[in-house]
């Protein structure tokens, strides 16, 4: 095969075969495809789309290149969940032990935070001693007694996808369905799990502003994951604004544990809770969504989900006391108040900037293999709705560094002040099956 052809196909939108696909991508992982004719191929793709057969074989091709987890030994239908993104986003630290709890079995892998966005991984780490390299026997054997695990990504997964998305990274073609869609899919693909629930995220500080465009990339990602024989349902959710009121590492831990106390902010628990139930659905504890969505709310009112956590703390060899008593999680040498310099409601709360501001108050990482400040990340007192008097406090910032002046204009500029309060959108959208 000739790679100028296949790339001449795509530019007239003549549909390609999954041989084609599987000898672009392959050939483009090993080095024999160069950068410049790759690119041409996903501007190709970004201009003309993909059929759902191209978009499915596209997935295939980049799990193929690379290992495929074996979760086999595990019993029961395993359930994955996946985010497309967002800040202070800490679903999966809540619906682990919650969906665990109720037998399902729950075998989690996870990623470090990078730019603005922040990791699972990392924000567990800030639990003392907490372990997320497992090897893959303990791995199993956790979730066999426990019904849950969950480790960072070690396993060589779709390196294709690794590669081919720091070039669209930087050729502008990152926000283009099909392959935003294979990228996502390929990783849950080769993960192992027997069903997926994508939590899409709609809004300001997601990929996909509008409804309707997320609409569109979820009924994709539902037809990849059925179509390859995983049960797929996503669920749009809003991220106009960060989810909840804390970002950064130890404070979203502690956000997550007053959810699973039955006292978190309504925003999360709503995610939470539908997240979880679909989960239960899939794995088959319950046969329909409401009624799961209650069941959990009884789990966690009975203390079980919390309990859970805690068990999850100690099999990972975390400090469970820490669990116990948050007072013990990180917490940075310096509080800084950001002022409003006006009266009026909160109209707008970009995630983006706050996401940027946390990372350089030291709770994420700015390249690849920067160490992370547990304790530093952001308190959001004010959200969208709520009413400030000029002079009262926006949101307070935790950090050991001295030099936050960025940070704080960030922090700052990511609120809008008007005078009329404004309409609030829904938390939870709709689910795509
Ligand atoms: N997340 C991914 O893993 N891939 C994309 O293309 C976009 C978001």
């Amino acid at each position: 095969m000739i790679a100028l052809e296949i790339i001449e196909k795509k530019k007239h939108n003549i549909e390609l075969t999954a041989e084609e696909i599987d000898f672009f991508v392959r050939a483009y992982t090993y080095g024999d495809i160069p950068d410049y004719q790759m690119s041409a191929f996903l501007m190709a793709v970004y201009f003309n789309g993909m059929t759902p057969e191209e978009t499915s074989n596209l997935t295939m091709s980049f799990v193929h290149t690379g290992d495929m987890v074996d979760l086999s030994e595990i019993e029961g239908i395993k359930v994955d969940k996946h985010s497309t993104g967002g800040v202070g986003d800490k679903i999966s630290l809540i619906v682990i032990p919650l969906v665990a709890a109720t037998g399902i079995p729950v075998a989690k892998m996870s990623g470090r935070g990078l730019g603005h966005t922040g990791g699972t991984i990392d924000k567990l780490e800030s639990i003392r001693g907490f372990r997320t390299e497992l090897s893959p026997e303990e791995f199993i054997k956790n979730v066999n007694e426990h019904k849950m695990a969950i480790v960072g990504q070690t396993a060589n997964l779709t390196p294709a996808d690794k590669k081919i998305y720091a070039l669209r990274d930087v050729t502008a073609t990152i926000d283009s369905i099909p392959l935003i869609a294979s990228s996502i899919m390929s990783k849950k693909i080769a993960s192992g799990s027997d069903a997926i629930v994508l939590d899409v995220k709609v809004g300001s500080g997601a990929f996909m502003k509008t409804i309707e465009e997320a609409e569109d990339l979820a009924r994709t990602m539902v037809s990849i994951g059925n179509s390859l024989g995983r049960k797929t349902v996503a669920v749009l959710t809003n991220m106009d604004q960060p989810l909840g009121h804390e970002v950064g590492n130890s404070n979203e831990v502690e956000e997550a544990i007053r959810v699973l106390k039955g006292h978190g902010a309504e925003d999360e628990t709503e995610v939470a809770l539908t997240i979880a139930a679909h989960m239960c659905v899939l794995g088959g504890a319950y046969g329909r969504f409401d009624e799961a969505y209650e069941a959990l709310k009884d789990i966690i009112e009975s203390g079980k989900a919390f309990d859970k956590l805690v068990e999850l703390v100690e099999i990972q060899g975390g400090d469970a006391e820490v669990v116990r008593d948050t007072n013990l999680l990180p917490k940075a040498k310096r509080s800084i108040d950001v002022l409003s310099e006006e009266s009026g409601y909160v109209i707008g709360l970009q995630a983006e900037n706050i996401g940027v501001a946390a990372m350089l108050l030291g709770a994420g990482r700015r390249v690849k293999g920067d160490s992370i400040d547990f304790g530093a990340g952001i308190t959001l007192k004010k959200k969208i709705g709520d009413y400030v008097e000029k002079g009262e406090v926006l949101c307070v910032l935790h950090t050991d560094h001295d030099d936050i002046e960025d940070a704080q204009q960030r922090a700052f500029d990511a609120y809008t002040i008007g005078a009329e309060k404004p309409v609030i959108n829904p938390i939870v959208y709709e689910t795509i099956e």
